[in-house]
């Protein structure tokens, strides 16, 4: 069976100071052209940051969740209470978190595609991210890809027919 290779970022919460190198990094990085500009709702990692509560916690942005879920969570860890959704890592209809700033396209962490260590790693003096590899079996099904999640958002807002239109337009004027 076909091997694939699992990147993670294991998360030391207790090493992170809140200074927020990794959001810039990644804002910087994802910008249009790259580094042309550092725009933190570009970013796919977020700080729940709030230094009077002695609270520094980075979380990095997940898969689309289309719908609103019906639960949420609430922590209290070491006597800090973190507000709902707080750690949740999906770009989800219920807030703005994890959403491309100019379209509201969903974002979503891609390790940095093309870079050999992840960058938010490499700039965390702290050592708060690490990052690590391991090999799994692959999936027999492909999951969608990232211009199919971005996709299935717009139909979600606009409807299929209205996507459809659009780009047949555009197909026109190209
Ligand atoms: S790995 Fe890259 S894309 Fe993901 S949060 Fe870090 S800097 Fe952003
Ligand atoms: S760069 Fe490291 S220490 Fe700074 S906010 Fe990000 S995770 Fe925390």
């Amino acid at each position: 069976m076909a091997k694939k290779i699992i990147k993670t970022i294991k998360i030391d919460a207790d090493k992170c100071n809140g200074c927020r190198a990794c959001e810039v990094i990644c804002a910087a990085f994802h910008a249009s052209p790259k580094y042309s500009g550092v725009n933190p709702a570009r970013s796919r990692i977020k700080l729940i940051r709030d230094p009077i509560k002695d609270m520094f916690i980075p979380v990095y942005a997940g898969e689309l969740a289309t719908a609103e879920c019906m639960g949420r969570d609430k922590y209290i860890i070491d006597g800090k209470e973190y507000g709902e959704c707080a750690f949740c890592r999906a770009s989800c209809p219920s807030r703005a978190t994890f959403k491309e700033p100019d379209s509201g396209l969903p974002l979503k962490c891609d390790m940095c595609e093309g870079e050999e260590t992840p960058l938010c790693v490499k700039w965390c003096l702290e050592e708060a991210l690490i990052y690590e590899t391991r090999e799994e079996e692959a999936d027999e099904e492909p999951k969608p890809d990232e211009i199919e999640q971005s996709l299935q958002s717009l139909v979600d807002k606009h409807g299929l027919e209205k996507l459809v239109d659009t780009l047949a337009r555009m197909a026109e004027k190209e």
